[in-house]
């Protein structure tokens, strides 16, 4: 049984260690023709396939453009070259740098590291080649603001930490680990708010595994309105640790309720066809859903969650009743209700619990391990 654990630990720490700089797709859905790059901090050299081209100096502007198949770097009026690809690489000890798009237009952003670049479909792949904490950083401010207690973005850095190291294959096709957008996790470049990158760096390594040490999925939502679901009522799949909790801390507070009118005829015609039983009104127009039931009256026919899709209804959590002619549906909570309620989290972490504490909360058996302390395990 040991062995079994100490293979494990060694399985997971090679996967893992690999992964500490993380490659992100930037801009990825945007088809970018040009762009600028200037140093913010740091030094920074120029790699293409011929191997080193220059190194920057701190006030060199750069641009990069897509031409006839290549990608072309000039500074100034002076073309420098054409290359099939073209790495800035950080050479100090605290690096980053600004890009500029020219073409489209009008976005600025900043990023920490390495920026590697090649052309695909007839544009430039922007790819920010990034340490993964700095990454988190990025991630915990697009993900969640600056509002949240300094708790709270500890465990919301070890959730997206968590998420990207177990999808790092994601875009694997493209070229790259994870892109920028929501498809995986928002990343709008470097945090410059002292408390997430603190939160970042405090949480260094630090991911949440389950009883086999494989990293879990790490689900969370806005509000459960009171109480989370189980996976497996939400997706077809059931993670023992993903379990309905009952929460006090998110009641009253922001995304708690909501309320929506339905026309009862296009109510009325949607529930008849999903759920021929629901033929009187009382089945039709009533519903106390006080527990957090799965089903609309009868397992297995027509779920909450089903009738959330139809009517684009923040929760799946909300009683139905009739209002001179108009179907209310009277509801609590936002989003899909599994795993983590943001919301619940901030009130624990304003009531002092420890982000391990909100974690173990929401997450039921899982434990909380730190990358360095497996590489430890396996030189051991
Ligand atoms: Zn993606
Ligand atoms: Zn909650």
């Amino acid at each position: 049984m040991k062995k079994t654990i100490f293979l494990l630990l060694f399985a997971f720490t090679i996967q893992s260690a690999s992964a500490e700089f993380i490659n992100i797709g930037v801009l990825a859905s945007k088809k970018v023709l040009s762009i600028d790059f200037s140093i913010r901090a740091g030094q920074y050299a120029i790699f293409t396939e011929n191997g080193k081209l220059k190194d920057l100096n701190s006030k060199d502007l750069i641009r990069v453009e897509y031409h006839q198949g290549l990608i072309r770097i000039s500074e100034g009026q002076k073309v420098i070259g054409d290359f099939r690809k073209v790495n800035f690489i950080g050479t100090g000890w605290y690096n980053h740098f600004k890009i500029q798009t020219i073409s489209p237009g009008g976005i600025e952003r900043r990023y920490d590291d390495n920026l590697k670049i090649l052309v695909q479909r007839s544009s430039l792949l922007l790819l920010n080649n990034i340490d993964l904490d700095n990454y988190v950083a990025g991630v915990v401010e697009a993900e969640v603001g600056r509002k949240p207690p300094k708790e709270f973005f500890k465990l919301q850095a070890i959730i997206c930490r968590t998420y990207a190291l177990s999808n790092t294959h994601k875009h694997l096709v493209e070229g790259y680990n994870l892109c920028d957008e929501v498809h995986c996790q928002a990343y709008h470049g470097k945090s410059f708010y002292s408390d997430i990158v603190d939160a970042a760096m405090q949480t260094k390594g630090a991911v949440i595994v389950d009883s086999d040490i494989h990293l879990i999925t790490a689900a969370f939502h806005s509000s459960c309105g009171g109480e989370t679901v189980n996976s497996e009522d939400v997706w077809s799949k059931s993670l023992y640790y993903l379990r309905s909790v009952k929460d006090t801390f998110c009641l009253n507070k922001k995304n708690a309720i909501w309320e929506k009118k339905i026309d009862s005829n296009t109510w009325k015609s949607y529930l008849t066809a999903k759920l021929p039983a629901a033929s009187n009104d009382s089945l039709l127009y009533h519903y106390n859903n006080s527990d957090r039931s799965v089903f609309y009256y009868g397992k297995g026919s027509l779920s909450f969650e089903d009738i959330r899709h139809k009517f684009h209804l923040r929760s799946a959590f909300f009683n139905v009743q009739l209002d001179t002619g108009k179907v209310v549906l009277k509801g609590r909570g936002y989003g899909h209700g599994v795993g983590l309620c943001q919301i619940g989290a901030m009130e624990m972490a304003n009531q002092g619990y420890s982000y391990s504490e909100i974690l173990h909360f929401y997450y039921s058996g899982v434990h909380i391990i730190d990358l360095s302390a497996l590489d430890f395990f396996k030189e051991d």
